[in-house]
């Protein structure tokens, strides 16, 4: 798919004009990097949960839901890493006081040589970055920012500051007890959702009766302070998280990362993005408790980028919460080693994650689905239509009930569909404006199905449905709109 010039902007005025997507506290001018979901965005965004949901626990016997808090003890944090290493090297431009993720100024720096056509260089230098990144190196970095000439887009100068670590946690106070020492009231926002799910294994595993491998699903919000938060959606302050922390064996880690690789891909796939869309990017500079990850990545309007990552996290985490807690954290496994033939006894579990963005995956459905179609009709004029081409089991709203006239007995035949299909799909009732109208503020929201009640209906039954995607209209019978549409969606 080729998006067009001015895709993305569309898009995100679009969302904010139909009830997707608004900045918040808008009127107040807005918090840089935080949305909030409007009426047809919230229904879209709980579609697509339920529908990772559904396929990580109903549809894995061995996969259990959780929903952990998101304040937590500060210890988990110390034993996770992120308070030493939850952070990103950045660096500020003196004349401008802009601060960039190093990595981000860098590659915005590569996307400009590609478009110049120096696609060697860019290569050559987002592969120094990476090497360096790898070892931490930032005055190398910055040496490579010099080098370079790379330039602040404001000052348009290279007068730049060292290379710092930023730590990305956001810290609240706990509580209203003083204490000598300030640090002690301290708690985070969590940065990421697993650690909910480590801290629950034992707890899960026991109450559960989970035999390895299991996983453990979980969505819910995560706070990262992004030095550049941008491109709408795409990286916020405030987002939320579909994790699932796979528990297994030791040693069996590449088996389990190669099989959830494979599968998350078809998951998307299976929603209704595009292969051609997707693909895999290898990390190269691995975070502090990984021994391989990858991302899936999509090709967002604004280029490829990272959708859903996922980590061999080996027994890193596991391991660190027992040794800050004291208490053993261990599972005994009773099945037998075919090597050795012995049960493999007391170990502590591998774990291989799944971690996807709601957010993101909500930016990648509506990307694709956005378009403005103009055609010639028959008698040779123009027309043209915004539509929201959402696949209709994610749509907000999956079929519009619309009375020809507000009279004559048709709005109370099309209530009675109303009252029909509404505890099954989500149904949106409209009997104001021509019916053209109607269609194409359908269309804009992206509902799927439209049912139109005329006067024929009163003396035959029948009803017209037009159908979204390809604007037919068919005549059925009004007693058969409920089963076609779930059978639709289904
Ligand atoms: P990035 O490299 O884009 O900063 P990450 O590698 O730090 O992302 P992970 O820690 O792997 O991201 O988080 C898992 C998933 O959570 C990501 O694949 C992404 O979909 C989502 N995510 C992470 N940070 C954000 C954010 N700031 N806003 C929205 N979604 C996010």
């Amino acid at each position: 798919m080729t998006y067009s010039q001015n895709h993305f902007q569309d898009l995100i005025a679009h969302c904010k004009e139909y009830g997707y997507i608004f900045q918040s506290s808008e009127l107040y001018d807005g918090l840089s990097a935080v949305y909030d979901y409007g009426q047809l965005g919230a229904q879209l965004k709980k579609n697509l949960r339920d529908e990772w949901w559904k396929s990580m626990t109903q549809l894995h016997e061995n996969i259990v839901g959780i929903d952990a808090a998101i304040f937590m003890h500060p210890t988990v944090w110390k034993a996770s890493g992120h308070v030493d290493n939850f952070s990103d090297p950045m660096i500020d431009n003196k004349d401008s006081k802009k601060r960039y993720r190093v990595d981000h100024l860098i590659e915005n720096f590569a996307d400009e040589l590609k478009a110049n056509g120096q696609d060697q260089k860019a290569e050559d230098l987002l592969a120094a970055m990476d090497a360096l990144l790898a070892k931490d190196d930032f005055a190398g970095l910055k040496k490579l920012i010099e080098e370079n000439a790379i330039k602040c887009s404001i000052s348009k100068t290279c007068n730049w500051t060292d290379v710092r670590q930023f730590n990305l946690m956001f810290k609240t106070e706990f509580g209203a007890i003083a204490t000598d020492n300030p640090d002690d009231n301290i708690v985070y926002l969590r940065p990421e959702t697993a650690q909910g799910i480590f801290v629950n294994f034992l707890n899960v595993q026991k109450t559960g009766r989970m035999k390895i491998p299991f996983g453990i699903a979980q969505t819910g919000k995560a706070f990262r302070n992004e030095i550049v938060a941008r491109q709408f959606i795409f990286r916020m302050r405030e987002f939320e998280q579909m994790e699932m922390q796979y528990f297994i064996r030791p040693g069996s880690q590449m088996q389990w990362y190669e099989y959830w690789k494979a599968e998350r891909k078809k998951w998307h796939e299976s929603i209704g993005i595009p292969g051609g869309m997707l693909r895999y990017h290898d990390h190269v500079k691995l975070a502090h408790y990984a021994d391989a990850a990858v991302d899936i990545e999509f090709e967002f309007p604004f280029g490829w980028k990272e959708l859903e990552g996922i980590h061999s996290r080996t027994d890193f985490d596991l391991s660190q919460h027992a040794k800050y807690s004291k208490k053993k954290i261990q599972y005994f496994d009773n099945d037998i080693d075919p090597t050795t033939n012995k049960a493999y006894g007391n170990y502590t579990p591998f774990v291989v994650e799944t971690s996807v963005g709601l957010d993101r995956l909500f930016l990648t459905i509506i990307s694709l689905s956005y378009a403005e179609e103009k055609w010639t009709k028959e008698d040779g004029t123009e027309d043209s239509r915004v539509v929201m081409r959402i696949p209709p089991k994610l749509a907000p709203t999956k079929l519009a009930i619309l009375p020809l006239v507000k009279k004559d007995g048709l709005p109370e035949l099309a209530r009675e569909l109303m009252e029909d299909c509404k505890s099954s799909f989500m149904c949106f009732y409209e009997e104001k404006d021509a019916i053209g109208k109607r269609y194409r503020r359908m269309d804009a929201i992206g509902t799927p199905f439209c049912v139109t009640i005329d006067h024929q209906t009163k003396e035959d039954g029948t009803v017209t449905i037009r159908y979204r995607d390809d604007m037919r209209q068919v005549r059925i019978a009004m007693s058969a709109v409920k089963n076609i549409v779930m059978d639709k969606i289904g």
